[in-house]
């Protein structure tokens, strides 16, 4: 069973984010979810991450993908190539190796990636274990991310053992609007948004119109903190509690 879902890069209303960050958005009475209250900034951190949760966490778009309450991401041990097209400038691919590089150092051997550059520029079926960019113009946008203005968005594959296993991703960017970020990518490897009123700082916290490129030495902090605690992808939110990892 392979699950697709599409996260959008969205513009937040003000309004919008301002009637429902009022309505709260209490997503902890369902199955998994700790009603805990965490103190630490990099537990904040965390949980908007990988859980969508907390003070960090963007309540208007979380931005999460697959399983609720569940830390979602690639399983132990697997390689996982992240393949630009073969359009690629090499500003831009040398971006994604520096980029991957800091992932790789972050998740400490829970994975792996590495770059790959295709022969093809339609990196449109990925396999297992890959995530693709794809540089698309306003038809493409529309048509892969139901947006013709927006960032980028990225389709993902989950395992049939559950949508907390990813399988794949699909990611595209604009390629007429001059965004490349790892936004999507952190996205293809599990990360939820961060809001950008509460930490407003590293590519996970970016929105369409304020484009931050890379990851932040403390989204990495976040990264490395979870993929070395010993837990396994998968783990709820209440056992990242019970683990005292969100103090
Ligand atoms: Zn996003």
């Amino acid at each position: 069973m392979v699950i697709k879902r599409t996260i959008s890069s969205l513009v937040i209303n003000g309004l919008l984010f301002t009637l429902l960050y009022g309505c709260g958005g209490d997503s902890s009475d369902e199955v998994g979810f700790t009603k805990n209250v965490s103190q630490e900034r990099q537990s904040n951190h965390v949980k908007a991450f990988f859980f969508g949760t907390g003070p960090y966490a963007n309540p208007a778009n979380d931005g999460c993908i697959g399983a609720r309450a569940r830390w979602v991401s690639f399983p132990v041990g697997n390689i996982i190539e992240m393949i630009v097209p073969a359009e690629t400038i090499d500003n831009d691919y040398q971006f994604v190796v520096e980029e991957m590089d800091k992932i790789n150092t972050a998740v400490a051997g829970y994975f792996t990636t590495m770059v790959v550059q295709s022969e093809k520029n339609d990196l449109t079926s990925p396999k297992a274990n890959q995530i693709t960019f794809n540089f698309v113009d306003r038809d493409g946008m529309e048509k892969h991310c139901g947006s013709a203005g927006g960032g980028g968005c990225i389709d993902m594959g989950f395992q049939k053992e559950g949508d907390h296993l990813i399988k794949n991703g699909t990611s595209y960017y604009p390629i007429d609007r001059g965004i490349f970020d790892v936004h999507e990518i952190g996205h293809g490897i599990g990360l939820c948004h961060v809001n950008q009123r509460a930490f407003p700082e590293g590519t996970m916290a970016s929105e369409s119109g304020s484009n931050i490129p890379s990851f932040s030495d403390s989204e990495l902090a976040a990264i490395n903190v979870v993929f070395t605690s010993g837990m396994a992808v998968g783990s709820t939110e209440q056992e990242f509690w019970d683990a005292g990892l969100i103090p």
